[in-house]
């Protein structure tokens, strides 16, 4: 033991008196040199005998897999990897508790923490024969953050953790390395600095600090050359950077370099729970859905090396593909280099395949791990390892983030490698990833004529085209003004995310295809392509250079995700293999193994769904590509869409501008066979399958031009004044049109309008029903309050009926039915449903009317709403579930009893959204209807809401 032990070991007894610590950025501070800071005592007193530091090691663990919510998804992970015998250095995690602990308690810790930490670092310092602190073998350690689900780059880390000026000399002496140790220790104050310290990237500098005294360095050591590999830095050359690295953090904060290493690590742990609040971490949890109260985990490991030399490397590897999905070891891996050097895309990494040529024995080991690893885990798996002077270790696993198309192709994998059942394949594919599957790619003829310019790593699948920006702000900025934007950094960084979000698609110069950022890319499914090292970005005059060509900002650039090519100038996109399979069937479904695995997923899903699936579709075409998705009915025709097609707009408006009744009939007179026609196509595209026709719902003035110009032609075109024109648009201004004359009113106030509207149904059905084809039609009428409303043009909706089956002689099977889409009719559906045979929940309007909220104009304010966690996600996307859900609750209730077979669906944009459609199976509706592209979507997720628990 060495004496720095002794001493710190009782500094240790003599601390654990003082109650809850701070970690704030104060570590350093003088006063505190060797302990870290007694802080203001806290309120909240947990229990003495609490257990709040986890240890692992020596293939024995206090935490196991099973305890994410604790110990975060990495300690949990490491501690299951030391259980099941993967050489895992040790290590302990200190729970989420403390982390919620420190944030309810004023950044304080709980009392037991520091004896518990003393005494964890006690084995490990057992455990190594190594001295935290020690200068006869010091023990580093790595500081790391994890969540209960994983953040990739979200939050901070610290290497290399123990190291001074003292220890750096016993490390390089112990190692016979003394580049090695130099590299450690330029690393640690680097990061430390960084994360710790706050020495950032201050507004107006392009690149981080730290990396700009590099650049310095480099340029001094090696005039004239552009591009010098860290590697190339000797042992001197990172001396006089630990000189600089430290004078610079003098230089921007006031302080000095912590070198006690006790000092050093509360001032990271602190670090890491403070990270768990920043910027990023906080817009990346509001985009996935994470709670605020979760809190991180901090890891606490002993280091091991991937920079000793050429026969250590760092590296992350996925057990399967995550682009495409296919079964290989996919990763890339950097040697003489830390782990934050490959996920950090500061060098751009080999592929993990050329290991098996540099160093068998350690890819045989890797491949071995990927084996057990997917064994015992039984999903595909993201993990880091170091190899130390070819002895491999694993430094964390974890589920791996993938493509929707890899996660479809995994799922169907493992369930014929028997490693998963068929329930669990359909329940672990996000319903949502299906619209990657339908992603646009490059038509194949202009990406034939096109020559690319350079290329990349393909890091997110897909075709993506617009104008490059080369700043988070500015992607934001333009995407806003309706701009297609392309997002183009050096590198990727996890700073970027809001850009990332705006972008159509992410080109970088540096990194590989798992650095952080681009991680995240592709759960976002966006389109990547990174370290395409080719590119030569200026931010200050905001120019990209690739060969001759000068690409200035808002240029066309286009990129493909899928093959890691760039093409200068706008490429044409194409529709995905399904697109072109289902609905263009412009391809053999023999030559598209993508669509085959859509195929066998929507097979399975379709034998565990209970929910139909409709769509909400006006048009012959979006009936047959909802059909060509697997769409039963339609949920949802607007016949007012129909109105605005061809010159048919004109007699709409000569029926809203009509003085008498007759003017008004003479109008729809005219209108009728368009309707009819229209009807008639949609019924023969359907071929039996049942259609919900709504009738007209829109306030009329929203058909009327507003402008002078266009009131005047329209004048014109119907013999009447321009005067004249402009008065009915004037008497048909509304303050609040959305509650105002619309939906069942107009029918009430001019029935004529319903009449034309069921005549045109009913003829076209009978029409067609005499071409032998069946017909189901369902006359939905919108926006019903009151019994007596639906009442009346139910009447109508008879009487023209009895008119046509008399007139054509075609018995005509039909529905009528209504939209629930204000409050007052779910509590009054028992009534309604005395007349009503169907129900379809409007839930756009009836988020709009139930939480009395526009939904035209929310973006105002919802943005604050969901950034205070005042609603949890939109929901006009996603249904309130406890306000509108409850509405739906008791509308289902009250209706059942009035008419037990009722038939029950939803049409509003909810009925394609995942947690909406699970809502909908629980409330027990018979069908949702959404738009054609979300059908598959709906499939999935209507399965995962039949299997679930
Ligand atoms: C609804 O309100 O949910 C609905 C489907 O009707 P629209 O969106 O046409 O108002
Ligand atoms: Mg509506």
């Amino acid at each position: 033991m060495s004496k720095n032990k002794t001493k710190n070991t009782k500094s240790s007894s003599k601390k654990s008196k003082i109650s809850p610590r701070s970690a704030t950025k104060s570590a350093n501070t003088k006063k505190n040199k060797k302990q870290p800071p007694p802080t203001k005592s806290s309120s909240a007193k947990p229990s003495s005998a609490k257990k709040i530091v986890y240890f692992f090691g020596n293939g024995k663990a206090d935490g196991n897999g099973s305890m994410k919510a604790l110990l975060g998804g990495k300690g949990a992970n490491l501690a299951e990897m030391t259980r099941i015998g993967l050489p895992v250095p040790p290590g302990f995690t200190i729970t989420t508790e403390v982390c919620t602990y420190y944030y309810k308690n004023n950044k304080t810790y709980p009392k037991e923490l520091d004896q518990q930490v003393r005494e964890a670092i006690n084995r490990l310092e057992k455990i190594l024969g190594k001295t935290f602190g020690g200068t006869d073998n010091p023990l580093l350690v790595a500081v790391r953050s994890g969540a209960r689900d994983s953040m990739p780059g979200m939050m901070d880390t610290i290497l290399n953790l123990g190291l001074n000026d003292q220890t750096v000399q016993s490390l390089a002496r112990i190692s016979q390395n003394e580049r090695f140790a130099y590299d450690c220790y330029r690393r640690f104050i680097q990061m430390y600095g960084d994360v710790v310290m706050g020495v950032q990237r201050r507004p107006g500098e392009d690149h981080e600090p730290f990396e700009t005294v590099i650049e310095g360095l480099k340029a001094e050591l090696f005039p004239g050359r552009q591009h010098v590999a860290d590697t190339e830095l000797d042992a001197n050359a990172l001396k006089e950077l630990v000189v600089r690295f430290k004078k610079l953090v003098q230089e921007r904060t006031g302080k000095t370099f912590p070198s006690d290493p006790w000092e050093q690590l509360y001032g990271a742990i602190g670090a890491v729970f403070g990270s768990w609040n920043n910027e990023r971490a906080i817009v990346y949890r509001r985009k996935y859905g994470i709670p605020d109260e979760w809190g991180t985990a901090v890891n606490v490991q002993a280091m091991v090396f991937g920079n000793t030399g050429d026969r250590s490397c760092s590296g992350v590897a996925f057990t399967r593909d995550p682009a495409t999905g296919e079964k290989v070891l996919y990763g890339e891996y950097l040697i003489n280099a830390q782990g934050e050097d490959v996920v950090a895309g500061v060098r751009t990494p080999e592929p993990v395949a050329n290991l098996r040529a540099k160093m068998p024995q350690a890819y045989r080991q890797l491949e071995d791990v990927r084996k057990t690893l997917e064994r015992h885990f039984r999903e595909m798996q993201d993990f880091e390892f170091t190899i130390e002077n070819g002895k491999l270790y694993m430094l964390q696993t974890r589920n791996g983030k993938r493509t929707g198309l890899a996660a479809i192709r995994i799922a169907i994998e493992m369930v014929k490698e028997k490693l998963i059942t068929k329930e669990e394949a359909i329940t672990r594919i996000p319903a949502d990833s299906l619209s990657q599957l339908l992603a646009p790619i490059f038509d194949a003829k202009s990406r034939s004529s096109a020559k690319p310019i350079a290329t990349g790593l393909p890091a997110g699948p897909g075709a993506a085209t617009g104008k490059i920006v080369f700043n988070a702000e500015e992607a934001e900025k333009m995407a806003a003004e309706g701009h297609r934007v392309l997002l183009v950094r050096v590198e990727t960084s996890p700073e970027d995310i809001r850009g990332m979000l705006a972008a159509e698609g992410i080109l970088t110069a540096r990194g590989g295809v798992s650095s952080h950022a681009a991680l995240v890319a592709r759960q976002m499914g966006k389109v990547c392509v990174c370290g395409a090292s080719a590119l030569q970005i200026d931010y200050a005059n905001q120019t990209l250079t690739i060969g001759e060509q000068v690409f200035h900002k808002g240029d066309y650039l286009s990129i493909d995700g899928t093959t890691g090519e760039i093409f200068a100038g706008e490429l044409k996109t194409a529709p995905s293999e399904v697109v072109q399979v289902l609905i263009e069937k412009t391809l053999d479904p023999k030559h598209a193994p993508t669509y085959k695995y859509y195929e066998q997923l929507m097979a399975w899903a379709d034998q565990y769904r209970k929910l139909d699936i409709r769509t909400n579709a006006d048009q012959p075409d979006q009936v047959a590509n909802a059909i060509a998705f697997g769409a039963v009915g339609i949920g949802l025709c607007r016949t007012e869409h129909m109105f605005f097609e061809g010159d048919r707009i004109d007699a709409v408006r000569e029926m809203i501008l009509a003085s008498t009744k007759e003017e008004r009939q003479a109008a729809l007179h005219k209108l009728l066979p368009y309707q009819r026609e229209d009807f008639k196509a949609i019924f023969r595209v359907l071929q039996g399958r049942p259609a919900t026709i709504r009738l007209l719902d829109p306030p009329l003035h929203e058909f009327l031009p507003q402008d002078a110009a266009t009131q005047r032609e329209l004048a014109q075109k119907l013999g009447i004044s321009p005067e004249a024109v402009a008065r009915r648009v004037h008497e048909l201004h509304e303050f609040n049109p959305m509650l105002g004359h619309r939906g069942c009113r107009l029918g009430i106030v001019y029935p004529e309008i319903s009449e034309m509207q069921a005549r045109a149904i009913f003829e076209a059905a009978a029409a067609v029903q005499k071409e032998g084809i069946k017909v189901k039609p369902e006359i939905m009428i919108p926006l019903v309050a009151f019994e007596k409303e639906l009442q009346l043009q139910i009447e109508v909706i008879h009487r023209v009926a009895a008119q046509v089956q008399n007139e054509t002689g075609v018995k005509i099977t039909y529905l009528v039915g209504t939209m629930i889409e204000v409050p007052r009719a779910c509590v009054a559906a028992d009534k309604i449903a005395q007349d009503a045979e169907f129900f379809s929940f409007g839930t756009n309007d009836l988020t709009q009317t139930g939480l009395g909220m526009s939904r035209d104009d929310s973006g105002s304010f919802l943005p604050y709403y969901l950034s205070q966690e005042i609603v949890k996600s939109n929901p006009f996307a996603s249904i309130d579930t406890e306000g509108v859900g409850e509405l739906m609750r008791i509308a289902v209730e009250r209706a059942r009893k009035t008419r037990p077979d009722i038939k029950l669906g939803i049409c509003g944009e909810h009925g394609g959204d995942p947690a909406s459609v699970i809502f909908c199976h629980q409330l027990g509706l018979d069908y949702v209807s959404c738009s054609p592209f979300r059908v598959p979507i709906a499939r999935l997720a209507a399965a995962q809401a039949a299997l679930r628990k």
